[in-house]
């Protein structure tokens, strides 16, 4: 008889999402079971909780969601070696095709055919996932599971902030949701002179400050530049990492940087954002767009927290996982860091 699982699922098109008992995954040739411990829930799960329009275009129900998640190898595919059962693990969620050309090249957060967990495939907020051994991240067991559990948004993070050399310079960071938040950390622990975040919302920009900015601004009523002024920049921000998808922040972000200075984009708009291209030449500004993140950050990120990288304060919420309700209310109300659901009882 086949073995049966809860799962958190997109049952049809609309808002919402239900628990229910599903198949456990059975892992074919080069894949890993993987028993889930924790998991948290990210903006994207949100969108599909909502079911707004991204969702609607990529979301085919029903479906698992969830990508963000630690667990254990409860079971090896036929072929898989080198790894054993009962070990922690984590996944990197964007399955790739190892044929293309950025595939070839190393760089496979560029990769044209890649297949998402728990967006194009069933994803792990649920008892068990399965996933390509390729994906497999062992995660040391002196890690504290739930940071672990969002190692894929700190991935995203860490790729934006360490696309650039971060000591002795003075960053700024739109949008204080949890991964501009936690890539203020990364940037504070990396060596950053000044980290400065700016939101329009106070619960947020205070965690930001839980973790260690130097100033955190509500654009909607404070003064940038005299932020800037107190401390003690003189010829703009040297480093912007927009995570905010907002136009009215990436606008204000051009203005504000020094010439030659560099801006990674993480942040997707809901639409078109207008630019003065000028501004752009003139000031000789380096735009880079952030998509997922290197293998090679999975590596960053664990010595980082090893290091001493705290990222705690960015978790706000504990839930069993039968009240995911909750979760999902919490992060849609505004008025959270990152989300974690239990699996283990
Ligand atoms: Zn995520
Ligand atoms: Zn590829």
């Amino acid at each position: 008889m086949e073995k049966m699982m809860d799962a958190i699922v997109k049952p049809v098109a609309g808002v919402g999402l239900e628990l229910r008992r599903v198949p456990v995954p059975v892992p074919g040739p080069g894949e890993v079971l993987i028993k889930v411990h924790k998991t948290a829930i990210c903006g994207t799960d949100v969108h599909i909780y909502n079911w707004d329009p991204w969702a609607a275009e990529h979301i085919k129900p029903p479906m698992t969601i969830g990508h963000e998640y630690v667990g254990e190898i409860a079971a090896l595919g036929d072929g898989v070696k080198g790894v054993e059962i009962g070990q922690r693990v984590s996944g990197e969620g964007h399955i790739t095709c190892h044929h293309c050309r950025n595939c070839h090249s190393g760089n496979i957060q560029w990769c044209k055919n890649t297949v998402s967990v728990g967006v194009d495939r069933d994803g792990a907020f649920a008892e068990y996932v399965c996933i390509p051994e390729t994906n497999l991240i062992l995660i040391d067991e002196s890690l504290p599971e739930d940071v672990v559990a969002f190692f894929d948004a700190f991935g995203n993070a860490t790729h934006t902030a360490l696309m650039w050399n971060l000591v002795g310079e003075d960053v700024l960071i739109t949008g204080a949701g949890p991964i501009g938040i936690i890539a203020a950390g990364i940037c504070k622990y990396a060596g950053a002179r000044r980290v400065v975040i700016t939101d329009l919302n106070d619960y947020r920009l205070g965690l930001a400050r839980k973790m260690g900015v130097d100033a955190a601004v509500n654009t909607g009523r404070e003064e940038l530049q005299a932020v800037m002024k107190e401390q003690g920049l003189v010829e703009g921000f040297d480093v912007g990492l927009e995570m905010s998808g907002s136009g009215v922040a990436f606008r204000q972000m051009v203005g504000l940087m020094r010439n030659g200075g560099k801006i990674s984009l993480l942040g997707l708009g809901n639409k078109p954002i207008e630019l003065d291209m000028n501004q752009i030449i003139g000031k000789g500004l380096t735009l880079q767009g952030i998509y997922g993140r290197r293998m090679d950050n999975w590596h960053q990120m664990s010595y980082m927290v090893q290091g001493g990288l705290d990222l705690t304060p960015v978790i706000t919420h504990r839930f069993h996982y039968t009240e995911f309700e909750e979760g999902f209310a919490a992060m849609n109300s505004g008025n959270s860091g990152k989300v974690i659901l239990d699996w283990t009882k």
